[in-house]
């Protein structure tokens, strides 16, 4: 029979908060040996990890507690980086016979599913595959807080994301959802910068946005100032037929791209060089399934390649060319680790220099956060799943974590909550906006 805990985490809005936001009562419906919790903080300058451990560890550890009874494992593994010693000594104060606490090293991107379900268990997760298939669910560590909270009956209403670069106080906050980038900049002390934009998370898998009122979302880890000249940011502002024209053009196939790839070297059949050819070679679907199983890390277009070419985005482009041809993934399921799996893995200091951010390497200490009392966007499609629909109307007066959209019945997904007592102003197409 069903845990009845887990429609209570649905109910309560919960999703995977280290990535794109999975719904938490999917994934912890299953039955595995081994739990795995992801405190990698992979992103460089994203502190988020690294303050929910060492701010809340009795609750995170009650989450993890809860979340191994529900997927039934009987072995439970944190990965927390070895530089982190103030984490590793605040988890270590709650595990007693929990979970054990794996060090990881300081590499780039220790914190991707897949690396880490090898690094934590030396399984290897089959390609275009998932973590269960190997007796694994990984969840973040932020996730665990978040079930805990529910089952006190507090639904996900926050999140904790870092603000930093050119602002005058960088800071970790657990900032409400629907608040505005820019007021968090400015909570941060504003930036000394005429012309700047943001990193919506963080430099490898983040996005840049150049709309300073997007709202916070469940699945926000960091709100990064930029200056606009930045070659980083003009670098990946650089529209997509121009990336591709580069590439078609300059491209030597020189395979440094698929040399440093970390799931190439876990022994997964991705080639992004070949998925370059795609570009200047016609022969579509063969060379676009070198890029299928990409997990669009960036560390071949932001690190590996010395032209500055954008492998990763042939690799995008390989995988919606082929989901659009109703292609799945045909290759191997059974694969073998490469011998310079270790040697090849890239330091994140290496990698902020590489992409030109390391001065924004700063501390980012936690602050309460007493914003958030202006308007607030919500928006329905803010996690994987069905966008909710809105079950409050316009005028309405609603309280601290009221529900205000669920999702269509039978969808997967999760219900949305009001992060304080606020009028709802008016209802859009994908947006509640609240007063
Ligand atoms: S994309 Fe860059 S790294 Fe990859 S083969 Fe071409 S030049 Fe080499
Ligand atoms: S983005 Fe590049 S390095 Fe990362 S998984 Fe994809 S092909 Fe490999």
């Amino acid at each position: 029979m069903k845990d009845p805990r887990l429609d209570t985490l649905r109910e309560h809005g919960l999703v995977g908060m280290g990535g794109a936001g999975f719904p938490t009562h999917v994934k912890l419906d299953s039955s595995v040996d081994t739990l795995l919790i992801n405190a990698a903080e992979c992103e460089p300058l994203l502190r988020k990890d690294n303050v929910v451990m060492q701010t809340c560890p009795e609750e995170v550890a009650a989450g993890i507690r809860v979340a191994a009874e529900l997927c039934g494992a009987s072995r439970v593994v944190i990965g927390i980086k070895a530089k982190n010693r103030a984490s590793i000594a605040a988890m270590a104060s709650v595990a007693g016979d929990l979970f054990e606490i794996h060090e990881l090293g300081d590499f780039y991107p220790a914190g991707d599913e897949v690396t880490l379900v090898y690094e934590l268990t030396g399984r290897i997760v089959p390609p275009s595959g998932i973590p269960l298939q190997v007796g694994c669910v990984v969840i973040n560590n932020e996730t665990a807080l978040n079930i805990h909270e529910a089952l006190a009956g507090q639904p996900v209403t926050h999140t904790f994301l870092t603000v930093s670069g050119e602002v005058r106080k960088p800071q970790t906050v657990r900032a409400p959802i629907g608040v505005s980038f820019r007021e968090l900049v400015q909570h941060a002390g504003g930036t000394r910068l005429k012309d700047w934009v943001i990193l919506d998370g963080g430099p490898m898998m983040g996005r840049i946005v150049t709309d300073p009122d997007t709202p916070v979302v469940k699945t926000s880890s960091g709100v990064i100032v930029l200056p606009t000249d930045h070659p980083y940011v003009e670098r990946e502002l650089r529209p997509r037929e121009a990336k591709f024209r580069i590439g078609k053009s300059v491209c030597d196939q020189c395979s440094l791209c698929t040399q440093f790839c970390p799931r190439y070297l876990l022994g997964h059949p991705l080639e992004p060089h070949q998925a370059m050819r795609q570009q200047f070679i016609i022969d579509f679907p063969a060379h676009s399934r070198w890029g299928q199983v990409c997990c669009e890390c960036g560390l071949c277009t932001l690190f590996a390649c010395p032209e500055g070419l954008y492998p990763r985005e042939a690799c995008q482009d390989s995988k919606r060319s082929l989901a659009a041809l109703g292609e799945a993934y045909n290759g191997p399921s059974e694969v073998t680790v490469h011998p310079m799996y270790d040697h090849r893995k890239v330091p994140t200091k290496k990698l902020l220099m590489r992409i030109g951010l390391s001065r924004f390497e700063h501390d980012a200490p936690y602050t309460d956060y007493e914003g958030g009392r202006g308007p607030l966007r919500i928006r329905l499609d803010q996690h994987i799943g069905a966008p909710a629909r809105p079950v409050v109307s316009e005028g309405e007066q609603v309280r601290r974590g009221q529900l205000l959209a669920r999702p269509p019945e039978g969808a997967l997904g999760v219900p949305v909550h009001s992060p304080r007592e606020a009028r709802v102003e008016a209802l859009e197409d994908l947006e509640i906006r609240l007063s």
